[in-house]
């Protein structure tokens, strides 16, 4: 056991504090002795927390730069788009202990890496899908309480309002990364998390919670909006 002090900070994640002044995050992992990245493992009380690395995941770098509201819970099913190797996915997965994740990733490559990530995580569904069509896994997601978008494209707010069509609860959340530079690498990012948050309200969504992840991503940030539908 290291000499580490620890708390929880949302529901079930935690800061961790190793005694060096860097501010670290952590989730309890659900499956112990399994790393899906390159995660440092923290053993406290027959436990193992997973430090969340807010370089390798936004989520993460908008909870280290002080999101204040994080909607998913022990219990949430959460539709998770743009899941890639499942690091993210898998953090998601620990905090949703007892809900469970839809995993949609389009590329059949990456969907391999997801593959090992999920297999001892009973808790995320792995889809191949795109996050355009809804419709298409429309028979293997249920109503929940959480979208969580991470997919670098143009037009990623308009695929989270058509997926909270299909299957996000009234009231339930959105959380989306926008990345600047997938929508106009001209434009000044400002302007253009303007104009996507005006997207997003127009849509369905309000809007309750924003940050900005530098420096951990370049000109991306994160929306929470709640669904109004
Ligand atoms: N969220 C991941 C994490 O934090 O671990 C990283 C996601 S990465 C920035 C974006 C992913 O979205 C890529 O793996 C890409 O293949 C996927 N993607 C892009 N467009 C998509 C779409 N239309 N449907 C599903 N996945 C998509």
């Amino acid at each position: 056991m290291e000499d580490v002090n620890i708390k929880e900070i949302f529901e079930n994640i935690y800061e961790v504090d190793l005694g060096d002044g860097l501010r670290r995050i952590a989730t309890r992992s659900i499956v112990k002795g399994k790393k899906v990245y390159d995660e440092r493992i923290i053993k406290i009380n027959n436990e193992e927390y997973r430090i969340w690395n807010p370089n390798k995941s936004k989520l993460a770098a908008a909870i280290i730069n002080g999101l204040k509201i994080v909607p998913i819970k022990r219990d949430s099913k959460v539709l998770y788009l743009g899941a890639s190797a499942g690091t993210t996915p898998s953090h998601v997965a620990d905090i949703a202990e007892q809900g469970m994740i839809y995993a949609v990733e389009y590329a059949p490559r990456i969907m391999r890496e997801l593959l090992d990530a999920c297999a001892e995580r009973k808790n995320i569904v792995p889809i191949l899908g795109d996050a355009n069509k809804p419709q298409e896994y429309s028979h293997i997601v249920e109503k929940v309480d959480v979208i969580y978008e991470d997919v670098a494209q143009p037009n990623q707010a308009e695929i989270l309002i058509k997926n909270a069509k299909w299957f996000l609860k009234k009231g339930g959340y959105g959380m989306i990364a926008i990345k600047a530079r997938s929508i106009d690498v001209a434009k000044n990012p400002k302007e253009i998390f303007k104009e996507q948050k005006e997207i997003l309200e127009k849509g369905g969504f309000e809007i309750v919670d924003e940050v900005d992840i530098e420096p951990f991503e370049k000109d991306h940030i994160m929306f929470v909006g709640i669904w109004r539908g």
